[in-house]
Order: structure tokens, then C-alpha cells, then sequence
């Protein structure tokens, strides 16, 4: 028996909610809160008769804590899933915290206007200390470790694919493969074709941002900064074949590098194609990334929303998206005095995930993870409170979750390695 609010209702939110309601011995009262009800309603609807949970809906604006706070109370959730946007990570985070529920999210906290003065001058700070100059960040969620532990309450950070299982990956070749782990290259490759000139697989907003930033890598206890899309190498990635990817900044490396200080090395490449590269570049020598409102006969627009609002939305590519992804880890570390290389991943399907949930496999590789993650703190099998990412827990439980709930892992003690 168990009461969980599961807070958006885009591509991640679809397969989460489809995922909790297959399980629904543990998943028995859903309530499914986002800013368009009319959603909320459509996905009650294809699960009416499928499943034993009990699912309400509710219109929310996660922007307005008494709104979070009148939900909270009268659902009485022991756990939030936010998987709608970072932009309100943290005042779902103070609202779950008022209330005394855990937390669950995966996508570190970004601000919605990165020219806001006060997150401005921080950000500033931290380009100049830490060298990276992505938008988000753990340091704003880490500063709730103590409130949350003091609380005996759990916020899980990051609980998706990448951030998420790519952590998990990690927790478990450090406790089964590895004495020591000296580099890690995390490999994200999307093999995935959905017939457009341009579109995001995920939440474009949040998508475009990542992808456009400089890449930083963390080495000896440094972060490297390098150009966007400066660094490319070609992998051959089972289930895919050859692939060009970049190397990217992406959250996790942070928090590994903090958890992990042993590991020397980290680098994170994702897989773009040519036609996505161009329309990107075109984009911003436009301005059309700018999260900055402009006049526009009369009215405020704010040009990468207005973008968003042009492109497909990722949650209707299900039908259209053939291919697999393939998300894994590569390390190289020694085990009993001798070096070693070991890769850990997952192939998912487009198809088949469209077919099993409704959503392409983009979505079911981050709503699996979510649901899995919020399971086993539902179980009480991952217990420590605090505001916690994925490798600090034991990772046996919730990579046998993911085998068992469509996210099987493959392993490879012979693996190509990147450098
Ligand atoms: P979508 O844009 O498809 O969905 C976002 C949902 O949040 C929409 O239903 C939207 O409502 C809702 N929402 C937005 N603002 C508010 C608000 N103020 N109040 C209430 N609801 C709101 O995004 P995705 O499903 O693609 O992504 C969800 C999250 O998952 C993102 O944070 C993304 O970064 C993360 N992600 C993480 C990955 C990982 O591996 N860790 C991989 C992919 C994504 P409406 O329907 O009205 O627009």
C-alpha cells in the first residue's frame, strides 16, 4: 500500500506512471499532477481496466508552493516524483520537506532564467572555479542533505538513465569488478531515427541548453573545459553500429567525482548526427536558444520556448522512432593487482518500448529508472535520508529491478575503448 504523487505529464512522466501501474502492488494510489489536466485525464484513461492502481489526476502549477502544499495535504504522498521540469526541483523540494514526504527526480536543478541577478552572480563564481559552464548543477540540492536527513526522509537526485542507472553502473563495477577504478567513459548513443529534419527526444528546452554548452571533463582532481562539440570520436555500439559522439559536460560527472575520488579520469559523449548539429549551430547563431524574454509587438517571448513550441513534441515520437539506444559505462581499473577494462550497458528498443508503453525508448530509459527507484525506497531496501544521488546506494537491488522491468544490462570484459 502506498500513495506517490507523480508531479508533469510529458514522455517521462508517461512511462513512469505506465510502469508504477504494472506494478501495482506496491504502486496502489497514484495521483498524477500537471499543468494540463487534459493529459493527466488522457493517460487515466488508457490505463482504466489495466491495473488495480487507483490513479486520481489533478491540475497543479508546480511554480506555486501553496498549490504543492494543498496537493500534499490532501493526497498524503509518502513519496513526490518530479518528472516535469528542473526549473522546480527546489520548491518541490521545500514543499516535500514541509510536508515530511520523499523525493525523487531526474534532472539536476536549473534556474528557468539563467540572467536572474542573484543565481547569475553564483553561477559566475562557480565558472570560475569549477570550469563548467553548464546551467545546471548539485550544489543546490546537495545544500538539502542535512534538512532532509534530519527529517529521516529521502530526496533521490538524478534517478533516470543518465543521470541514474550510469551511476548505478558504477556503484556496481566498483563493488563487483574493480579494486580500484582509475577512468570512466560514459557512452550515450541514440540510435534512434524519427523521420524529422529536427527533433529532441527529450524536453527540448532542457535538451538544447545541455547539448550547447562547453564540454568539460574532470581529470586529477580538475575539470578540462573544451568548445561545444569540440571533441568528437567514432564508436561502434552493439545493437547500433558506428556512431559519431561529443563530449559533453553532464551531471553525473559531478557527482561521481565527488563520491568517487579514486576515479582519475571521467568523460561523458553523446551521439549526434549531422543534420541535428547543423540545426542546433543555426539556432544559436540566431539567438533562438536565448532564455532571455524579448519584445515582440507588444508581447514577452522568450525564444528557446517559442522554439519548444515549433518543434515536435518528444512525447509523440513513440509511433515514428525506430532504432535502439545503447547507455553504458566503459571503466579501466585494476582487481587483484592486474589492470582490467570492463563495459556495462543497455540496449533499449524504440518500437518495443512504443509498443509495451505508448512512448519511444528516450523516455522508457529515464521512467523505468524512476519507477525503480521509488520502489525500493517504498520497500524501504534504500533507506539512507538525505539528498542523495543514485551511487550512494547499494546498487544490487535497483539494477536487478532494472532487469527485471525492461532495462536488462549486458556486460563485456573485452570492450573497445574510447581513447
Ligand atoms: P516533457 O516536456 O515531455 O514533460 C514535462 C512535463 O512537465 C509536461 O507535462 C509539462 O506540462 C509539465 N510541467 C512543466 N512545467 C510545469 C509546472 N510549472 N507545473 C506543473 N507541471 C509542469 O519533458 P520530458 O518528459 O521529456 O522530461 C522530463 C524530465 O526528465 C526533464 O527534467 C528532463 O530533463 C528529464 N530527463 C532525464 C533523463 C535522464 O536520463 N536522467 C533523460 C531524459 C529526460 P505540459 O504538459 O502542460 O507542458
Amino acid at each position: 500500500m502506498s500513495r506517490v504523487i507523480i508531479i508533469g505529464c510529458g514522455g517521462v512522466a508517461k512511462v513512469a506512471i505506465h510502469k508504477c501501474c504494472q506494478n501495482d502492488d506496491i504502486f496502489t494510489d497514484l495521483c498524477i499532477a500537471s499543468r494540463t489536466l487534459s493529459k493527466c485525464d488522457e493517460v487515466k484513461k488508457e490505463l482504466e481496466g489495466k491495473t488495480k492502481t487507483n490513479i486520481t489526476t489533478k491540475k497543479i502549477n508546480a511554480n506555486n508552493i501553496n498549490e504543492l502544499m494543498d496537493l500534499f495535504n490532501e493526497f498524503k504522498p509518502e513519496i513526490v516524483m518530479n518528472l516535469g521540469m528542473p526549473y522546480q526541483n527546489l520548491i518541490i523540494m521545500d514543499a516535500c520537506l514541509e510536508y515530511g514526504c520523499h523525493y525523487l527526480d531526474t534532472a539536476a536543478y536549473e534556474p528557468e532564467d539563467v540572467n536572474e541577478p542573484t543565481w547569475r552572480k553564483r553561477y559566475e563564481e562557480r565558472v570560475k572555479e569549477k570550469n563548467f559552464t553548464a546551467y545546471f548543477d548539485y550544489s543546490y540540492q546537495w545544500e538539502y542533505n542535512d534538512k532532509f536527513a534530519k527529517k529521516g526522509l529521502i530526496a533521490l537526485l538524478g534517478c533516470g538513465f543518465d543521470p541514474g542507472v550510469t551511476q548505478a553502473y558504477v556503484a556496481y563495477a566498483k563493488k563487483h569488478e574493480f579494486d580500484r577504478i582509475d577512468t570512466l567513459d560514459i557512452l550515450d548513443c541514440n540510435g534512434g531515427d524519427h523521420g524529422y529534419p529536427f527533433a529532441t527526444n527529450f524536453n527540448p528546452e532542457i535538451n538544447l541548453r545541455e547539448v550547447s554548452s562547453d564540454g568539460a571533463y574532470y581529470e586529477n582532481g580538475k575539470w578540462i573545459k573544451v568548445p561545444a562539440m569540440s571533441i568528437k570520436k567514432e564508436y561502434n555500439f552493439d545493437g547500433v553500429g558506428m556512431k559519431d559522439m561529443y563530449l559533453l559536460h553532464h551531471e553525473e560527472i559531478e557527482s561521481i567525482a565527488k563520491n568517487y575520488p579514486e576515479i582519475k579520469r571521467i568523460k561523458f559523449y553523446m551521439t549526434f548526427g549531422e543534420s541535428y548539429l547543423r540545426h542546433m549551430n543555426c539556432f544559436e547563431n540566431v539567438g533562438l536558444l536565448s532564455t532571455k524574454a524579448i519584445d515582440y509587438n507588444g508581447q514577452k517571448i522568450v525564444p528557446i520556448q517559442f522554439l519548444k513550441a515549433l518543434l515536435p513534441d518528444p512525447s509523440t515520437l513513440g509511433p515514428r522512432t525506430k532504432g535502439k539506444t545503447n547507455i553504458g559505462c566503459i571503466f579501466r581499473g585494476i582487481k587483484d593487482g592486474k589492470e582490467k577494462t570492463y563495459y556495462i550497458y543497455n540496449m533499449c528498443d524504440h518500437q518495443e518500448s512504443y509498443h509495451e508503453v505508448g512512448s519511444q525508448a528516450v523516455s522508457y530509459t529515464t521512467g523505468v529508472p524512476a519507477m525503480c527507484g521509488a520502489m525500493l525506497i517504498l520497500k524501504k531496501i534504500w533507506t539512507t535520508p538525505g539528498a542523495k544521488t543514485v551511487e550512494e546506494y547499494d546498487p544490487d537491488p535497483f539494477i536487478e529491478a532494472l532487469d527485471k522491468y525492461g532495462l536488462p544490462k549486458t556486460e563485456s570484459y573485452n570492450p573497445m575503448m574510447v581513447d
